[in-house]
């Protein structure tokens, strides 16, 4: 039996590739329904996803996949976002002459000068590659200079983690954004280049008409025609000789049911996965296991009795005054996510388990909400028909400058398992996005079909996206 843990895009996409082939397959969702952080909740005629999700790939195949299962029920969305700062909007993602200009002629001023600073330092640095950085504020302020890092990045990302930029792996950003420097974007925009090649900046995405959950939801349809899917159902407890795992327990809504196991895909938390593996793993793994944490999102949901609220696919705000990072208006990506003639904002709050805004009651943090939007003029308290707070747990996790090491050790412990699997964003620690979630459990799903094609057995290695 080959077994899959969790039912988000890592796991639909490794049961999707498994059930086609005919194996014998069970993937185990805890949640009633699949989707994982690419879900959209539905709640009284509005849906929302769990904050915005765009879809973009560069695979082709993965591309004509989602379109064969959504058909014309995918819609091509353009995007519009700003940042809230100093009581303007400015265009996100940053647009050269508009983020120059925006703040007035003496941050245009300043901003220009801190990068040519920076730009004419480059030569008398090191080898002039930037291998002498190690912190996201250092990697900012060389490819954008200070006055921009701390206009447009410092307080945003400090928000996002919860911790000072020079604390954050310089890995987050350079994997996202790699490439782009204030001279790039400058030339990009002059040129009128299409942004072709660096997702960041991409002006148009694609988007299911019901949300984004519809991926997971036809992934899941596909998948069950074959194969079985246990939502509702949580593995507790891994039984392995140290070598191979051998046995899953689950508990089902019909019970507790023990399922022998061939292979195993991980998408779970790694935090979850260890804790449940017997037996436990040596003390040093636990120990680097614990330096490891993801960071929190609760999302405020307010549905109004208006039209419209902004015009907007995503609002950013960096300000340390106002206690949210970001809001997306679900009915600007697709008319079909809130009922006629009214529409709902979804804000995002990046917190830790335990922290100020984790502990307060949902009363409360709705209230501040309302509070802080109708200040911004987007709607009349009377306008407000209803509220709904929900916290979503390892929706980040953190890179901070010691996570390398201590992933390295966690995933030395885990490769020691010849038939085990570890993929996805939640599953590996990495920060991948949908597409390449669903890759890494195709990925893995091939090369289970291939290790079983081929019988190869006791040279199988484990595999880590
Ligand atoms: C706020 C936010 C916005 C994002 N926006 C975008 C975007 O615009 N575009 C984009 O491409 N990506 C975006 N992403 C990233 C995207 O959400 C992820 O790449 C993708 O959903 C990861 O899928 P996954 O299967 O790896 O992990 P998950 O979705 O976390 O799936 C793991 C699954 O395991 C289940 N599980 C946990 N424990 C157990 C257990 N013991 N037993 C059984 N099941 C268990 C969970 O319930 C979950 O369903 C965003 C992420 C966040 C947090």
């Amino acid at each position: 039996m080959i077994v899959v843990l969790g039912g988000g895009l890592a796991g639909l996409g490794a049961g999707y590739t498994l059930a086609g082939s005919g194996v014998s397959l069970l993937l185990i969702e805890k949640e009633p329904s699949v989707g994982g952080l690419s879900r959209t909740v539905h709640h009284r005629g509005f849906r929302f996803d769990l904050g915005g999700h765009r879809f973009l790939t560069d695979s082709e195949e993965l591309r004509s996949l989602i379109k064969g299962l959504l058909g014309n029920e995918l819609l091509t969305v353009r995007r519009r976002s700003k940042i809230f700062i100093n009581g303007k909007y400015i265009d996100y993602p940053l647009r050269p002459l508009n983020a120059l200009t925006g703040l007035g002629p003496l941050n245009s001023v300043f901003m220009v000068a801190d990068y040519l600073k920076e730009k004419l330092k480059v030569p008398f640095i090191g080898d002039g590659s930037d291998n002498d950085i190690l912190n996201l504020e250092q990697w900012v302020v060389r490819n954008f200079g200070r006055r921009i890092f701390e206009l447009y990045f410092r307080d945003y990302s400090e928000k996002v983690w919860g911790r000072d930029c020079s604390e954050i792996s310089k890995e987050w950003i350079s994997q996202r954004i790699n490439g782009l420097s204030l001279g790039s974007a400058l030339k990009e925009a002059m040129l009128k280049r299409k942004n072709k090649g660096m997702r960041t900046l991409t002006d148009e995405f694609l988007y299911p008409s019901h949300g984004i959950g519809m991926i997971a939801d036809r992934l899941k349809r596909a998948i069950e025609d074959k194969a079985r899917i246990l939502t509702d159902s949580s593995v507790f407890e891994i039984l392995h000789d140290g070598e191979m795992v051998r046995e899953v327990a689950i508990l089902t809504r019909e019970g507790l049911i023990r399922s022998e196991v061939d292979q195993l895909v991980s998408t779970i938390p790694l935090h979850a996965l260890l804790d449940i593996m017997r037996p436990a793993p040596p003390a040093p793994v636990v120990e680097a296991l614990e330096r490891l944490s993801y960071r929190h999102l609760i999302l405020v949901t307010l549905f109004l009795e208006r039209d419209q609220a902004t015009e907007l696919t995503w609002l950013y705000f960096p300000d340390k005054d106002l206690p949210f990072g970001r809001l997306h208006e679900p009915k600007n990506w697709s008319p079909y996510m809130a009922p006629e003639g009214r529409t709902h904002l979804v804000v995002e709050f990046f917190c830790s388990e335990g922290d100020g805004l984790w502990s307060m009651s949902d009363e409360q943090l709705e209230g501040i909400t309302m509070e802080a939007l109708r200040g911004l003029g987007f709607f009349k308290s009377s306008e407000v028909m209803d509220a709904l707070t929900m916290r979503i747990k390892n929706a980040y996790p953190i890179f901070d400058l010691a996570f390398r090491e201590n992933l390295a050790v966690v995933e030395d412990y885990l490769k020691g398992f010849k038939n085990l699997f570890i993929v996805g964003r939640t599953g590996s620690f990495s920060y991948l996005n949908m597409d390449h979630a669903l890759l890494s459990g195709m990925k893995a799903a091939s090369e289970i079909l291939r290790q079983n094609g081929t019988k190869e057995g006791n040279r199988k290695q484990c595999f880590l996206v």
